[in-house]
């Protein structure tokens, strides 16, 4: 009997030996929950303040309208502006995606041949190419080109192609001059993409990419172009969207809404061309460096915010362990 009760006595000491310290995991919940609380708002610090900078690192530079030659006389006429049609089905349909902000009838009291639309917000960056085969390489021809193109959209005689102004908002040369397109910024409504327009930024690059291949300096340019706006915007070029009921890339060619169906028609295209098509998804790659930061920051915030609860939990358990231990001593 006397040894039976020696040896439980001993192995009850033992026992107590390796007992958990309760006290000391609580000031150890204590630490990574104060770690926790800390980490989340350095985290919630870097996503919000280090934002912008990026957007500014990027260089570039645009040619203006008035720098490239545009005839803004060309704009206007005495009669009344042209309004977009807004009976058509597909804006009973998505109000919503095809909701504009405010409609333009006249600049400086003078007659707009055709209205300007202005989408809300700009939701999605479409890539063109402008199919034409000449000589680019000096500006001057680029510059010709343009004011042609703003003469050709002016023209009531163009038919469907008189919209007013130039359908994109940016093009880009061979030697990577980033020229400004339709006149009124990015928010205004282009003619570059059938029946979706509203909210689509249009670029299109200078060339024939069909025939031949983009310069590295009009890609580069291209890249920095879709990664400013793309931030400047909130435009994931990784994503993708529905728009006019159609799953669409937030980054797309303009080959990639032949599939939109607007009022039973279908624009049927090869644009930008089949040398840039296979580009755009790596334009998608490199131009997405921003988000993927921000991803990162949003799951530093999220470990954060799991660790604060988790540690929370513990320190109350252990805190309560802790002192229902220490009565139980006492007694
Ligand atoms: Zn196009």
């Amino acid at each position: 009997m006397k040894i039976m009760k020696r040896v439980e006595f001993e192995s009850r000491r033992k026992k107590e030996e390796v007992k958990f310290n309760w006290k000391n995991f609580f000031y150890l919940s204590l630490f990574v929950w104060i770690f926790s609380i800390g980490g989340f708002f350095i985290s919630l610090f870097q996503k919000i303040f280090f934002e912008k900078d990026i957007s500014k690192e990027i260089k570039v530079e645009i040619v203006k309208r008035e720098d490239w030659g545009a005839d803004e006389s060309l704009l206007f006429w005495t009669k009344e502006s042209k309004v977009n049609d807004r009976t058509a089905l597909v804006y009973q349909k998505y109000p919503e995606d095809l909701k504009i902000e405010k409609r333009v009838l006249k600049i400086d009291g003078k007659n707009l041949k055709v209205a300007k639309e202005y989408a809300v917000d700009v939701k999605r960056i479409v890539i063109h190419h402008t199919g034409t085969n000449q000589d680019f390489s000096k500006s001057e021809n680029v510059e010709k080109y343009l004011q042609d193109l703003l003469k050709y959209h002016t023209n009531p005689n163009s038919g469907e192609e008189f919209t007013g102004d130039i359908p994109y908002h940016y093009l880009i040369a061979p030697d990577g001059k980033i020229y400004e397109g339709i006149r009124g910024g990015d928010k205004v409504i282009g003619s570059h993409v059938y029946g979706a327009n509203t909210g689509s930024l249009g670029i299109s690059v200078i060339g024939n990419f069909n025939t031949e291949e983009i310069t590295d300096d009009a890609y580069k340019s291209l890249k920095n172009l879709i990664e400013k706006k793309a931030i400047e915007y909130h435009i994931d070029p990784r994503k993708s969207q529905i728009f006019l009921g159609n799953e669409i890339e937030n980054l797309a060619g303009h080959i990639d809404y032949e599939d939109f169906l607007i009022d039973g028609k279908k624009q049927i295209t090869d644009c930008p061309g089949k040398n840039l098509i296979p580009k755009i998804d790596k334009l998608r790659k490199e131009t997405s460096g921003f988000f993927d930061e921000e991803e990162k920051k949003s799951n530093k915030m999220l470990m954060f915010a799991f660790l604060f609860v988790v540690s929370f939990g513990l320190m109350l358990y252990s805190r309560e362990i802790a002192i229902r231990e220490k009565s139980l001593t006492k007694r």
